[in-house]
C-alpha cells in the first residue's frame, strides 16, 4: 500500500517518483486521504526539487483525471481560447475574447477571480449591471455556439485536485513553483476541452515571473503539456513592469476596454491583444486580420452580444467611485517607472481587490494612470487618480505607491510589450 510520507521522503530526497504514485497521491489528495498538511510537504519538495518532464505529465495528467472534461465537439466552430499568467491592469480577455469570436473562432474562457494584486475577470465583468459569471454546462455550450464567446466560472467539477492544491499553495509559500504553475494552468486549460489555447506569459514586477528566463521556461513547459496533450498551445511572453493599459481595477477597466473595442484603446493594450488574437487565429486556421474587426465595430457588436447572453445590459452606466484622490508628479521630467506591482497593490487597498477568496470587491475602485511610462510630465501635474468608496482606504494607497515612480530628465528605453513567441 502507498503511504503519503514515503512519497513525501522521495521526493524531498530527490528521487523521481512514478505514475502509478502520482495518480495515487492526487487521487488520495482529491477524496481527503491524504491530509493537508502532508500536500503542503510534498508541494514545498516540489518547490525545492522540481518534477522530471515524466513526472509533470503524469501530474498534471492526474489533475485533468480528477474531475469532468468539458466536450465542446458540438460547436461549429473551431475552438480556441487564451489564458494569462495575470498581470495589472490585464482587462485583454474582455477585448480578445469577442475579437476573436468576431472572426469566426468559438472562444470558451473559464476564468477565475482575482486573490492578490492581480485583478481577476470575473470581477470585472461583474460590475455589469446584470451579468453571471455562473453558468450550466449545457448553457455554455450552447452560447459558444450561437454567440462564440463565453467568459464564465469554472464549474466545481473541473480539475477539483487544483482547486484544493491551489488554495493550499496559496497558504503555503508554494505559488511560484514553474511545475506546480504549469500543472495547475494546464490541467484546467485541457479540462475545459479546447482545441487551441494561446498563452499570454507575463514577465515583469507586476507578474508570478519576475525576470525573462523564469518566464520562459514556464511558457516552454505549459506549451509541452498542452502540446502532448493535443491542444494546439503556443504563448506569448508579456511585459509586465508597468499596468497594461491606463485602467487598473473592475469598472474602470470594463471601461477602458470598451473604448479600445470602440478604436480608441492605449497602444500597449492594443498590441498585446492583437498579438494575442493573431496567434488564436492561426491556431484555428483562420485568417482574417484582427485588427479590421476592431476598426471596423465587428467586435464591439461581438462584446454587446456576449454580456447580453449572459444576462448582461451593455447600456446601463458602469458603477463610479464616489471618492477620488490625485497622485500628483513629484519632479518634472520623464516618467520614467510606474511600477505595476505598486499600483496593483494600491488598487487593491482602495477595495478592488481581495484579501480572502470569500471577500466581496468593489465595483467603482481603482487606479487611473494619467500618465504612462515614457511620457513627459510637468511637476505636481495628475499622474495617477485613486478611486474609492472609502476614503479611509486612500493613506494605505498611497503608501503602496511609495518608490513606485520615477521621474527623470531623460527619456527612458520602453521595451516593446510582447517580448517574445514560444511555440
Ligand atoms: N494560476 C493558476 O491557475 N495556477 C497557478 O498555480 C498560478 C496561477
Amino acid at each position: 500500500m502507498t503511504a503519503a510520507v514515503d512519497l513525501i521522503h522521495a521526493k524531498r530526497d530527490g528521487r523521481t517518483l512514478s505514475d502509478g504514485e502520482i495518480s495515487w497521491l492526487i487521487d488520495a489528495y482529491t477524496n481527503g486521504q491524504v491530509a493537508d498538511e502532508q500536500m503542503s510537504a510534498m508541494a514545498m519538495a516540489i518547490y525545492f526539487r522540481g518534477l522530471t518532464p515524466r513526472e509533470l505529465r503524469a501530474w498534471t495528467d492526474a489533475m485533468i483525471a480528477s474531475g469532468q472534461r468539458l466536450d465542446l465537439s458540438a460547436v461549429p466552430a473551431p475552438t480556441v481560447d487564451k489564458h494569462s499568467t495575470g498581470g495589472v491592469g490585464d482587462k485583454v480577455s474582455l477585448i480578445l475574447a469577442p475579437l476573436v469570436a468576431s472572426c469566426g473562432a468559438a472562444v470558451p474562457q473559464l476564468s477565475g477571480r482575482g486573490l492578490g494584486h492581480t485583478g481577476g475577470t470575473l470581477d470585472k465583468l461583474e460590475s455589469i449591471a446584470g451579468w453571471r459569471a455562473e453558468l450550466k454546462a449545457p448553457d455554455f455550450v450552447s452560447l459558444l455556439s450561437t454567440v462564440g464567446a463565453v467568459i464564465c466560472a469554472a464549474g466545481a467539477d473541473l480539475a477539483p485536485a487544483d482547486r484544493k492544491l491551489y488554495a493550499l499553495r496559496d497558504v503555503t509559500g508554494t505559488v511560484e513553483s514553474i511545475p506546480l504553475i504549469a500543472s495547475s494552468i494546464m490541467s484546467k486549460k485541457i479540462a475545459e476541452g479546447t482545441q487551441s489555447l494561446v498563452l499570454d506569459v507575463k514577465v515583469g514586477s507586476g507578474a508570478f515571473m519576475r525576470d525573462l528566463d523564469a518566464a520562459r521556461e514556464l511558457a516552454q513547459t505549459m506549451v509541452r503539456l498542452g502540446t502532448e496533450s493535443g491542444v494546439r498551445t503556443t504563448a506569448l511572453l508579456t511585459s509586465m513592469d508597468s499596468p497594461l493599459g491606463r485602467a487598473v481595477g473592475n469598472a474602470v477597466e470594463v471601461a477602458e476596454s470598451i473604448e479600445t473595442l470602440r478604436g480608441a484603446g492605449p497602444d500597449d493594450l492594443v498590441e498585446v491583444t492583437l498579438a494575442l488574437a493573431r496567434e488564436m487565429l492561426a491556431l484555428a486556421g483562420i485568417d482574417t486580420d484582427p485588427a479590421v474587426a476592431l476598426a471596423d465595430g465587428r467586435a464591439l457588436a461581438k462584446y454587446r452580444e456576449m454580456i447580453a447572453g449572459q444576462g448582461g445590459n451593455p447600456d446601463v452606466p458602469l458603477p463610479v467611485a464616489r471618492h477620488v484622490q490625485i497622485v500628483k508628479a513629484p519632479a518634472s521630467g520623464w516618467l520614467r517607472r510606474l511600477d505595476a506591482l505598486a499600483v496593483g497593490t494600491a488598487a487593491w487597498r482602495l477595495g478592488a481587490g481581495r484579501a480572502r477568496k470569500e471577500d466581496p470587491v468593489s465595483a467603482g475602485a481603482g487606479v487611473i494612470c494619467k500618465v504612462k511610462p515614457g511620457e513627459q510630465v510637468k511637476f505636481s501635474q495628475p499622474l495617477l487618480e485613486l478611486r474609492t468608496d472609502e476614503p479611509e482606504r486612500f493613506a494605505a494607497a498611497v503608501d503602496a505607491l511609495a518608490g513606485a515612480i520615477e521621474v527623470g530628465p531623460d527619456a527612458p528605453v520602453i521595451g516593446p510589450a510582447v517580448i517574445e513567441r514560444i511555440a
